[in-house]
């Protein structure tokens, strides 16, 4: 691709870069990718004066029509790991590649979320919170850690991460994923065929698998009963991965003995769900984990210089597998 006249391309940035988020913090961003990229031109979205300019998106679920006027787009960079809100979008420009956040940061970030709340459970916390509340010392012993089983869905960047720390502690760990993986220390299984047989072997399940239409819905009313009674559910990927309704119902029912949520179905969770209710439910409103500038920029970066020399940037999404 061409310069922009007047820009310098030995900084690998020419054009403008225009950032869209209603989370993320504009400043926090634009000074850890400008001390990368001094010449980059970067711009909130609401500072446009012409579209044309625009090479570059870091967008997290920017408005329909965001990219429509934007003839110069190069690269849409997404403010995140998950980018199932903006590969199912209609109003993509064609052809252009889009990429995700990688970052170690962000990945040890979910890794200490996951350890917390499967650290929760393994050691039975949510029983001395419940005897706390009626002032009982109410003594159970702890279990080995290597016989309490975690079993994780997903193990992609942050889902092998968490996997690996939650080994760590000598928890025997299971993962899922769709393509086979080895990774030390863990049983690994791949496929819907094997799917079952994982499930029925987790005290604790914990779920990162990215929100696709293969794995919509995936985990319903028989699949959790599939797990062993009293099992714990960690959902930090997507609500739309479960019933809801049906998991809220095992919950009640003891089916399942707790579960963890960061996500859900419908994000705020409306105040008059009953899981807000619901003493064996912990709810975080969805910050299992989020990028960090000052880490997440070299990999942002990266990509802007590869695509301003013409080459293909690193992690790019596949929309048609959806992640
Ligand atoms: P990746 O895309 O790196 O990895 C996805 C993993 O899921 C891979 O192991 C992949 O298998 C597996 N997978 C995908 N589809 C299937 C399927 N149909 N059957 C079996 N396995 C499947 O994702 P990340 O680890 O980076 O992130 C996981 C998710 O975490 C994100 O998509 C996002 O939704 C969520 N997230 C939540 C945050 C929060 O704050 N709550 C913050 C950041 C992310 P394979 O290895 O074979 O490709």
């Amino acid at each position: 691709m061409s310069a922009v006249p007047g820009s310098s391309s030995n900084s690998g940035a020419a054009g403008a870069l225009v950032f869209y988020s209603e989370f993320d913090d504009f400043a926090a961003w634009r000074e850890a990718l400008r001390a990368r990229l001094p010449s980059l031109d970067i711009r909130h979205a609401s500072e446009i004066a012409n579209p044309a300019d625009i090479r570059y998106a870091l967008a997290w679920k920017p408005p329909a029509g965001f990219f429509d006027s934007m003839a110069n787009l190069r690269l849409i960079i997404n403010l995140g790991a998950g980018v199932d809100s903006l590969v199912g979008r209609t109003d993509l420009p064609a052809g252009i590649p889009i990429t995700r956040i990688t970052d170690p940061h962000m990945a040890r970030m979910m890794a200490g979320y996951v350890l917390f709340a499967t650290l929760r459970y393994a050691r039975d916390i949510p029983s001395f919170e419940q005897a706390q509340r009626r002032g009982a010392w109410a003594y159970r012993h702890p279990r080995a850690p290597e016989d309490v089983r975690v079993a994780v869905l997903g193990l992609g960047e942050l889902g092998a991460f968490a996997a690996r720390e939650l080994r760590r502690q000598g928890l025997t760990v299971l993962g899922w994923s769709r393509s086979p993986r080895q990774i030390d220390g863990i049983q690994c299984y791949a496929g819907m065929e094997t799917l079952d047989a994982v499930l029925a072997q987790a005290d604790i399940l914990v779920l990162m698998l990215p929100l696709t239409p293969q794995t919509r819905g995936l985990i319903g009313r028989e699949r959790l009963l599939r797990l062993p009674r009293g099992a714990a559910l960690i959902n930090v990927a997507r609500g739309a991965l479960v019933d809801q309704r049906a998991m809220t119902d095992l919950l009640q029912a003891g089916h399942l003995g707790g579960a963890t949520l960061d996500v859900f179905e419908r994000e705020p969770l409306p105040p008059d769900d009953p899981l807000w209710r619901m003493e064996n439910v912990l709810i975080t409103p969805h910050l299992a984990s989020v990028a960090i500038p000052s880490s997440a920029a070299a990999q942002i970066a990266d990509n802007i210089s590869r695509v301003d020399r013409g080459e293909p940037p690193l992690n790019v999404v596949d929309p048609g597998r959806g992640y």
